[in-house]
């Protein structure tokens, strides 16, 4: 197998095209592709991080290409029988440690099943991890300990011995964590912490002693406990007595974590998603004493991680990964990928050769949401339907304020849904996070739209409870104006009590509200004021529109779905 690219990257693509290829196998994370001609010859080029152009050229010839996602051995024929003696070797020696291991179990069950994953099973390398730049920055430097720790450690610096990330599921802490073995290319133990607590008192204890062993035999090496709040939780607040188990656990992580010498080489890194259930020892200096925020990603960050998970599969030209990332706020990494793997899948079953904007959008709305449902509604029900979505969107429209109206529909989904509105929501929004209160009301004339239609058309009497999703956001947003951002007449005051769930930490023990009766009134007052003239105020709205509304009722009726175009045409065509 030749290693040398001899032909450069453009004849490359005009051999694929030219069907002088015979097999191409891309390795997404190596970055390589292997290129078999059809003289026999076996080449290796490396590709980049988003390589269409390869994609393009091997579907548009139809040379066969096949995805690894992990950059499996593969040996060409002169290796064969060596590679066959090695497999042979492996499966003895794998045979005899699991009989090994057999006897352990039920001699001794305290050894750690942390997995050591080497150099090579890290192929995760920084540009996988994408939109999380900040985090990224942060945690190069303790490649750069781990990589060359003594040109650091003479300019007097120390190794950072505990780094905990944190962030909400699917963010990317997993993946950022092996990124940092796979860029310093050491030994990464890796452990979730739930796996920590057993059955037996003091199974999780020696398996923390015994990680710590093996891992300063390998140093210099990574740790990596995640999960940790499974084992970190606040001590002493559990009701009906704490978890002994868990306890335990969590002093020998305390106490192995002081014993570190400093410089020792080994860094621990931690994730988890609830950092403030944590216990407070924990988080001491000379502990988790660094600490790395991970967010979910802004719309620039959501179009990288896009990009990344795009890179083995074929996009349409006419996609642009922006305007996705534009259409996904909210998503993690994870959700991006699985709108990617879905567009993917779906492209398949329709038996198209490349992603298209159609196959992305249909897996959007499968993911937020639900299939489409082929049940047939009945006619009043339908009409029903179309007042109410035709109300939120016409409360939009008249609204300079509120966000896009991108689409509407009366397709019902198999979970119930009659159908809905989409909006395109305000970039500026979404990239600053920051809401004005005048959006903020927008949103709730938005919100009750669709109920004030019903109203309107139906009475007071008639009105479903179809709805119920709506006045839910409504009282949400509402409480959250009059309480979090001091937007009411009750001032800039933190009111927060939406903090109620129920945590064996810490936050058990807090008081659930920490204001008095009156108070609640007030706020209570409040919240039903700002509903209400939203209410009255999206009434007001449609019935000064009222034909306008029967016109787009009717229209939507007749073709099932709407989009923005449409909408805008039949507004025109009415002020005619
Ligand atoms: P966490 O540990 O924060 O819950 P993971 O690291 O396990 O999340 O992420 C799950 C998957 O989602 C990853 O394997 C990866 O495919 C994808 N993913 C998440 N965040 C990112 C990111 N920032 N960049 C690229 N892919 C990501
Ligand atoms: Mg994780
Ligand atoms: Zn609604």
């Amino acid at each position: 197998m030749s290693q040398s690219s001899s032909i450069s990257y453009s004849d490359l693509l005009k051999e694929i095209e030219a069907g002088n290829v015979q097999s191409l196998v891309l390795i997404p994370l190596r970055r390589e592709v292997k290129v078999k001609f059809n003289s026999g010859e076996s080449v290796i080029y490396p590709t980049f991080q988003n390589d269409q152009q390869i994609l393009r050229a091997a579907q548009s010839s139809s040379t066969p290409l096949t995805v690894k996602q992990k950059g499996t051995v593969d040996y060409s024929s002169t290796a064969t029988t060596f590679a066959l003696f090695f497999v042979f070797f492996i499966a003895l020696s794998f045979l005899i440690k699991r009989s090994a291991s057999i006897a352990n179990k039920t001699l001794g069950f305290g050894k750690t099943k942390a997995r050591i994953n080497s150099l090579d099973d890290s192929e995760v390398r920084f540009e996988d991890v994408a939109g999380i730049s900040e985090a990224t920055e942060e945690v190069k430097e303790v490649v750069d300990f781990l990589t060359s720790p003594e040109r650091l450690i003479k300019l007097g610096a120390k190794t950072p011995k505990g780094i905990l990330l944190i962030g909400p599921p699917g963010t990317g802490k997993t993946l950022l964590a092996k990124a940092i073995a796979g860029e310093a290319g050491v030994p990464f133990f890796s452990i979730s912490a739930s796996e920590f607590v057993e059955l037996f008192v003091g199974v999780g204890a020696s398996r923390v002693r015994d990680l710590f062993k093996k891992a300063k035999q390998k140093s210099p090496c990574i740790i990596f406990i995640d999960e940790i709040d499974a084992v970190g939780r606040q001590r002493g607040a559990g009701i009906g007595g704490g978890n002994d188990e868990r306890e335990q656990t969590l002093n020998q992580l305390l106490t192995e974590m002081d014993g570190f010498v400093d410089n020792s080489g080994v860094i621990l890194l931690a994730a988890t998603n609830r950092a403030d259930v944590l216990d407070s020892a924990l988080l001491r200096p000379g502990r988790f004493d660094r600490r790395i925020l991970i967010g979910l990603p802004d719309r620039k960050g959501r179009a990288e991680i896009l990009s990344v998970h795009a890179r083995s599969r074929p996009l349409d030209e006419s996609v642009c990964l922006n305007d996705w990332a534009l259409r996904t706020p909210g998503f993690s990494g994870a959700d991006l990928e699985n709108l990617i793997n879905e567009s993917a899948i779906l492209t398949a079953r329709e038996n198209k050769l490349s992603v298209t904007n159609s196959e992305i959008e249909k897996a959007l709305e499968r993911i937020t949401i639900g299939l489409q449902s082929s049940q047939l509604q009945d006619i009043s029900k339908k009409r029903l339907v179309a007042y109410h979505e035709i109300g939120h969107a016409l409360v939009a429209m008249s609204t300079p304020l509120a966000d896009k109206v991108d689409k509407v529909t009366i397709l019902p989904r198999s979970n119930g849904i009659g159908g809905f509105t989409r909006f395109s929501p305000n970039e500026e929004v979404v990239d600053s996070g920051l809401a004005s209160k005048a959006y903020l009301y927008t949103k709730l004339v938005v919100s009750l739209g669709g109920r004030a239609a019903e109203i309107i058309v139906y009475g007071n009497e008639e009105v479903t409870q179809g709805a119920s999703g709506d006045i839910e956001t409504v009282g949400k947003i509402a409480r959250d104006m009059v309480t979090t951002f001091g937007f009411s007449k009750l001032g800039p005051q933190s009111l927060d009590s939406s903090n109620s769930e129920i945590f064996l930490g810490k936050d058990f023990l807090r008081q659930k509200n920490e204001y008095s009766e009156e108070m609640t009134k007030s706020i209570d007052h409040e919240v039903r004021k700002l509903a209400t003239s939203a209410m009255s105020e999206a009434i007001k709205k449609l019935e000064k529109n009222r034909e306008l509304m029967d016109c787009m009722v009717s229209e939507l009726l007749d073709k099932e779905t709407l989009n923005s175009e449409d909408l805008q045409a039949i507004m025109e065509n009415y002020n005619k």
